[in-house]
């Protein structure tokens, strides 16, 4: 099962991924956690990112290719995999479309979580994170409910660097979205409610148990 997750920032996608990668045991790939433990771990490129991020702007495309591309060709992802927050652009998405035929892959499903512009911003500003998990959290949360470790605000999730991030979102990545309509695979999710919820729907979209193929 070959996955796709768009959404806003805030939108809930990592939540949703971490979900169905404990459900049906397949990769998360994640480019914002692959950037962010390239700016930890300080290697060029992540000494490159991290301005970028803390902007609330996007990495260069060649670079993101570049990334998805080694990573896909890992051996874990030949089983499935659930890609989230990629492709960012329509360059991205064009060159994934070459690197799934290349790989003799296809996506099977778009997942689409659609929130409000109100809500995202609330969701945003003053959310906190698990360093370790990358699980998040609401305001006044202390430790990860998963693993206890302290959480911390995300660099990007400061309030300066939210609505570039919306806006870049509005500007480049809506137009992806439009890119999976035309193939017909996408699946449209209500992302207000509780996780629960939204889990249900995302269920639903690809098949309840998610074993039936969608070829
Ligand atoms: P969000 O929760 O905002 O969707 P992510 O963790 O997916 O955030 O990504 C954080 C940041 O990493 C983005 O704002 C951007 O700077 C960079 N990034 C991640 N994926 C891409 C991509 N496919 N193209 C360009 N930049 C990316």
């Amino acid at each position: 099962m070959n996955l796709l997750l768009y959404g806003a920032p805030g939108s809930g996608k990592g939540t949703q991924a971490n979900m169905l990668r404990s459900r049906f045991g397949i990769p998360h790939i994640a480019t914002g956690d692959m950037l962010r433990a390239e700016i930890a771990a300080g290697t060029p490129l992540g000494l490159q990112a991290q301005p970028i991020l803390a902007a609330g702007q996007y990495v260069p495309d060649d670079i993101m290719i570049g990334m998805i591309r080694n990573r896909l060709r890992e051996p874990d992802s030949a089983g499935g995999f659930i890609i989230d927050g990629f492709p960012r652009t329509v360059p991205q998405a064009e060159a994934l479309d070459v690197l799934m035929r290349d790989l003799n892959h296809h996506l099977d499903r778009v997942l689409y979580l659609k929130v409000e512009m109100a809500e995202l911003l609330e969701r945003l500003s003053g959310r906190l994170v698990c360093p370790k998990c990358q699980r998040t959290y609401p305001p006044g949360t202390v430790a990860c409910a998963v693993d206890g470790t302290p959480l911390v605000q995300r660099e990007d999730d400061k309030t300066e660097a939210v609505r570039p991030r919306i806006e870049i979102y509005l500007t480049k990545t809506v137009p992806v979205l439009e890119h999976y309509r035309g193939a017909g695979i996408v699946s449209e999710i209500d992302g207000r409610g509780t996780i629960d919820q939204i889990t249900g729907r995302v269920l639903n979209a690809i098949g309840e148990n998610g074993r039936f193929g969608f070829h």
